[in-house]
């Protein structure tokens, strides 16, 4: 494959080659792998950022609708918008699939948008990798709003909110009081609250819920990267179309400043040493399983079952051999 035409077409906007890239960046295989770090590394020469924004809620709370009804008003304001999804889940029975283009047909006709469903990947770090790459390829081709989508799940949030310049959590309206259990670590992570279905029967319990958020986001400690007020709750309908602009506008106050204060290219800065360190990481982990050290690691470890050596004397003459 000729990954600098490959990249050129990318950069020049070409769908189909984005598309194309993808694949081959959610490849396993040793050889596409070196093709893709080419290719990424390729496109970072167009030099192109991408307002990347995170958005994490349960199944049902209407994420899809929710990117439907948002990227079909940012493309009527001319950007262009890609959507990427994050499903780390290995079993989707019951569950959607996400970035299901079928579940938002109005924006998957749209031009200016680009709808990419997640791919049936179990291994959450390779799911990290195929999507910072994916991001990477969007921007190198020039949209302008890169949404990433997540199911509320275990490690999948901290793990999108560790590429996204904004990370939005979205809320169905609680009946009671309690804050739905969602956990502190989350809403620490969350740049905007969106409580959605704030519509006909449910909109007095999307206002309460929305005030039960604003304050207990009052309560939590400032963070630095924020400018007054934020974090912030608000509602949303994204059935009835209410709130979005609002949303949108609230986000652009938020980038913009963030900018501006040099909160966002210190934030990507860190972003990228986070990624390298796990990459390296991942990469360490992963010589475990290959010959010689993995047919060291299991005589050794037979030799520690039988009690002929200590874990501790056993793990030292292993990671000897791998810091040499
Ligand atoms: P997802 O699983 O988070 O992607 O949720 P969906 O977008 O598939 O929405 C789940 C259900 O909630 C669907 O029946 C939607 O029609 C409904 N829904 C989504 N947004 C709204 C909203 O703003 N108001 C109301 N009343 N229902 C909504």
């Amino acid at each position: 494959m000729d990954v600098t035409a490959l990249a050129q077409s990318v950069t020049h906007g070409d769908r189909r080659a984005l598309a194309r890239a993808i694949t081959l960046v959610e490849s396993a295989r040793e050889d596409h792998r070196t093709q893709a770090r080419a290719l990424v590394a390729e496109g970072a020469k167009a030099g192109r950022q991408a307002l990347r924004i995170g958005l994490s809620g349960t199944p049902g709370v209407g994420k899809s609708t929710f990117i439907e009804a948002f990227g079909c008003l940012l493309t009527a304001q001319g950007l262009r918008v890609a959507v990427l999804a994050v499903d780390p889940s290995s079993a989707r029975s019951g569950g959607s699939i996400l970035g299901d283009k079928t579940r938002m047909e109005r924006l998957s006709r749209e031009p200016l948008a680009f709808i990419r469903p997640s791919p049936s990947q179990t291994h959450l770090g390779g799911v990290a990798r195929r999507t910072r790459e994916a991001v990477a390829l969007c921007e190198a081709a020039g949209f302008d709003v890169v949404l990433i989508e997540t199911v509320g799940v275990g490690q999948s949030e901290t793990m999108v909110a560790e590429m996204c310049d904004l990370f939005l959590l979205l809320l169905a309206p609680a009946g009671g009081d309690e804050l739905q259990g969602v956990k502190r670590g989350i809403m620490e992570m969350a740049d905007l609250i969106l409580v959605n279905k704030a519509d006909g029967d449910l909109k007095p319990a999307a206002l309460r819920t929305q005030a039960d958020y604003a304050g207990a986001l009052r309560l939590l400690r400032r963070r630095p990267q924020d400018p007054d007020g934020f974090p912030k709750a608000l509602t949303v309908s994204a059935l009835e179309l209410q709130g979005l602009q609002a949303a949108w506008a609230e986000m652009q106050v938020l980038a913009d400043w963030r900018r501006a204060q040099g909160h966002w290219a210190s934030r990507r800065a860190d972003q990228a040493r986070h990624w390298f360190e796990e990459e390296v990481r991942h990469g360490l982990l992963a010589s475990l399983n290959r010959d010689p050290v993995k047919g060291l690691m299991q005589r050794l470890g037979a030799e520690v079952g039988q009690g002929g050596r200590t874990p501790d004397d056993a793990a030292a003459e292993l990671l000897t051999l791998l810091g040499r």
